[in-house]
């Protein structure tokens, strides 16, 4: 089964308007085609409409790194999946171990979120990933298996197969204490077992795995040479254009 990879940059709350506009005039034209690879920044929801005027022509996807689970309504602060979609953003980032931690997101949040993004033609690229504690203890296996169904229940088998997860273990993010490959294949593979409890084994077959933790252009292809890995979440080496590129390059 081959999968397309996919490399999305989080730039988290990183960059301003102009240094994210810039990227993307310096990114123009070293972007490797969509049909050998996607690439994605996931950019703070401020930039995204600047970026994507700048992005036009460009082989560059854009995501937002969170969004509401309604359209519109009394609710302050928040941003609409309906806008972003508007914007012509292509994906949006849910459940990051950042938004669960300092949010509070719970694994329902995360599910009414998927939902409202499908609804609006985009698709989410849920994170899931298990703290050192649970790592030591034995437990990422069963905690990451609970995170994936609780995300896609309700989603029907032609959403799930376009999905994306990203499996970030939180002690190798923004640490450079990345995960051993094979350690992040296996629980790669524990994910994708859990996607075809909820679908069906074909299904998750086509579903794309991101990991994601310390991923650098000089580790990226011994994760993308695992069976399980379609492509990776990246924060720090996301921010400079040399760096992205180079991310792509190594898996084109
Ligand atoms: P990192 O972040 O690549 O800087 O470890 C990954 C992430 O948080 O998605």
């Amino acid at each position: 089964m081959s999968r397309k990879p996919i490399i999305a940059g989080n730039w988290k709350m990183n960059k301003n308007h102009k240094n994210s506009v810039s990227f993307v005039e310096e990114v123009r034209g070293k972007i490797p085609s969509n049909d050998v690879v996607d690439a994605v920044i996931g950019a703070p929801a401020l930039f995204l409409q600047a970026m994507k005027e700048s992005a036009e022509g460009t082989e560059l996807q854009l995501a937002a790194q969170n969004c509401y689970s309604e359209n519109s309504g009394a609710f302050t602060g928040e941003t609409s999946p309906e806008a972003l979609s508007e914007l012509g953003v292509d994906y949006v980032i849910i459940g990051h171990s950042e938004r669960r931690e300092y949010f509070h997101e719970t694994d329902a949040d995360i599910n009414a979120k998927a939902k409202a993004i499908f609804a609006n033609n985009m698709l989410p690229i849920i994170c899931c990933g298990e703290t050192l504690e649970q790592r030591e203890a034995g437990e990422t296996n069963d905690f990451v298996t609970g995170q994936v169904k609780a995300a896609l229940e309700g989603l029907s088998n032609e959403q799930i197969e376009k999905l994306v997860i990203a499996y970030e273990p939180i002690w190798a993010i923004g640490t450079g204490k990345s995960s051993s490959a094979e350690d992040a294949n296996e629980t790669c593979g524990v994910v994708r077992s859990a996607i075809a409890e909820v679908a069906t084994p074909e299904i998750a077959e086509k579903v794309r795995i991101q990991y994601g933790g310390s991923v650098k252009p000089g580790n990226i292809a011994e994760y993308m040479a695992q069976e399980h890995i379609d492509g990776a979440l990246v924060g720090g080496a996301s921010l400079e254009e040399d760096s992205f590129l180079a991310l792509l390059e190594a898996v084109k």
